[in-house]
């Protein structure tokens, strides 16, 4: 016998119509490039969003056609987020801090019929437009007032765009497996690849982290994420807030400026805010240089990356609750968060920092295991560590037209690349990667790509690398190097010059070591885990 519920559609499309009904006065306040603080309301944004979907709809696009975004988080991508998916389009959030070649394959590996970029990536897109023929047009996140000058072919003002739409448009009803949006992760090895969600999993992971004990919004908050609407939605954010009534404040392309932040969050008191660990570190620099406080913030989420002690202890002065958050673009992202232990004075010192450093307990909808090299489930004791695999409908069965990954190989399971314990309360902690990559300031870099450069050097014969610990980026690369019979007088200012043109700067190593030889397995293969642990007490210069 089945329920006799009402089989409506989980789609997002549901959140334009509750937040233009319920909390329309509701703000998104926006820092863009034409304007230091716009701000409207939720219902002037979907009005204007119903626009754009409007002109859009003369462009003779397919239902599931790519409309990709290089933009910041602002409210131009908001309206562009929701036009595009609310129509039957996929938005593509292109992350501009990839490298040229990277951006080539993704836009065309994703056939985006159109891409709506921010003026910043102008000059950026100019260098690639030639290498991505399937883009029939650019937009340009501004007004006629401010449009760039560009040698780009096909170029649209985006304000033109929305004031030639109908704001009577009325967005077609959609089957809530449709897909909504797409983000590409890096990968180990080969090329980035794309995660498609679906109108459902973006409802049910929004509804999942306004859970008191994950993000816990309500119309009583003012969000500020700080974390790129290109990396994973936003965490999801510009879906959950207009649910909440939360306002929204974006921080345009100022999300590492410490001194706009800390002016963000105090002048629209800002309650909540959420981002990897190098950007709390900037907002911390600043208020501690400044003597300024943040008095209405009340907690972050902290993601991405493991979060240092020292960042969570300098926000207890501040008066800011510091949760860990994990999880991946594979997962919508949230898996769990640290909404820590029940209480604070239950532990010593030492102890509670040892909980609250955790990734947390999965949030409900996530279900998590780790199992050992044979795939037998570990137990939740707090010690036995191993591959961690999480299942739930808002994690991806596989990947955007790829056949069978690794990451799927259990039917049902996806497998996280992460190792980790689980404490018998449910406290997941991330202890290690099998992944072979670094992740620095939030973003990921390929150690496999940069030690096929390194090795292509006459000198060298041998070269690993490993992210290793940094007190502002997280991680950053520390090359190894076996130097090869010609390579004596090898210098790290040599080895490090070779990068240059090579690959982006940001993935060039920080700092070398020689050594006489790298740890391999029996099978000649690298032993990063073992190599890892070599260097555990390394410092890099300051
Ligand atoms: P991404 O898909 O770029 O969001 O990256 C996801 C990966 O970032 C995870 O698989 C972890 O390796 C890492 N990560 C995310 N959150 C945390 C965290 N709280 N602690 C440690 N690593 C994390």
């Amino acid at each position: 016998m089945n329920g006799l519920m009402m089989d409506t559609s989980l789609s997002i499309t549901s959140i334009i119509k509750h937040a233009e009904q319920v909390n329309g006065d509701t703000e998104i306040v926006s820092v863009t490039s034409d304007n230091p603080r716009h701000r409207y309301t939720y219902r002037e944004a979907f009005a204007r969003a119903r626009r754009l979907a409007n002109a859009i709809a003369g462009w003779g696009l397919e239902q599931g056609d790519r409309i990709a975004t290089l933009a910041w988080n602002d409210y131009r991508h908001f309206e562009t987020y929701y036009s595009s998916a609310c129509s039957g389009y996929v938005c593509h959030t292109v992350n501009p801090r990839l490298f040229p070649e990277q951006l080539v394959y993704i836009i065309n590996h994703a056939e985006d019929k159109y891409v709506f970029l921010d003026p910043d990536f102008v000059p950026l897109v100019e260098g690639l437009a030639s290498q991505c023929p399937g883009v029939q047009g650019w937009v340009v996140l501004t007004s006629e007032d401010n449009m760039p000058g560009t040698s780009l072919d096909n170029v649209i003002c985006y304000e033109t765009l929305v004031a030639s739409g109908d704001e009577h448009f009325e967005w077609p009803e959609l089957d809530e497996n449709t897909a909504c949006a797409l983000c590409y992760t890096s990968g180990t090895t080969g090329n980035p690849k794309g995660v498609v969600y679906s109108h459902r999993s973006t409802l049910l992971h929004a509804y999942a982290t306004m859970m008191p004990d994950a993000m816990g919004l309500s119309r009583k908050d003012v969000v500020l994420p700080i974390v790129p609407m290109f990396h994973v939605n936003a965490w999801g954010t510009p879906y959950s807030c207009p649910i909440a009534g939360a306002k929204l404040v974006f921080p345009g392309s100022k999300m590492g400026d410490g001194e706009t932040l800390a002016t963000l969050i105090n002048e629209e008191g800002v309650t909540m805010s959420a981002g990897v660990p190098t950007v709390w570190l900037g907002l911390i620099a600043y208020l501690k240089a400044s003597g300024k406080r943040v008095d209405s913030l009340k907690s972050i989420i902290v993601g991405g990356a493991a979060c240092p002690l020292s960042v969570m202890e300098d926000f207890d002065t501040f008066g800011v609750d510091t949760h860990v958050g994990w999880g991946m673009t594979e997962m919508s992202p949230l898996g769990s968060v640290n909404s820590s232990p029940s209480s604070r004075e239950d532990y010593s010192d030492g102890d509670y920092a040892k909980v609250r450093l955790k990734a947390g307990r999965p949030i409900f909808g996530v279900e998590m295991k780790i199992v050992d090299d044979d795939g037998k489930d570990l137990p939740w004791d707090g010690e036995a560590f191993g591959s961690l695999k999480v299942r739930g409908p808002w994690i991806c069965s596989s990947y955007f037209k790829l056949e069978g990954s690794d990451a799927h190989e259990e039917e049902g399971w996806f497998e996280t690349g992460d190792v980790a314990t689980i404490d018998p309360d449910g406290f997941m902690a991330i202890t290690d990667r099998t992944k072979d990559v670094i992740k620095s300031g939030g973003e990921w870099i390929s150690s496999i790509e940069v030690e096929n450069v390194a090795t292509d050097h006459p000198k060298v014969a041998e070269a690993a690398v490993i992210g290793h610990f940094h007190p502002k980026w997280s991680e950053r690369p520390l090359l190894i190097v076996v130097k090869g019979p010609e390579g004596d007088d090898l210098s790290e200012e040599e080895m490090l010059a070779w990068f240059d043109g090579k690959i982006a700067k940001w993935w060039t190593p920080e700092a070398v070591q020689f050594v006489d030889e790298l740890p391999h397995t029996a099978t000649g293969k690298l032993q990063k885990v073992k190599l890892r642990e070599m260097f555990k007490d390394y410092s890099f210069p300051e």
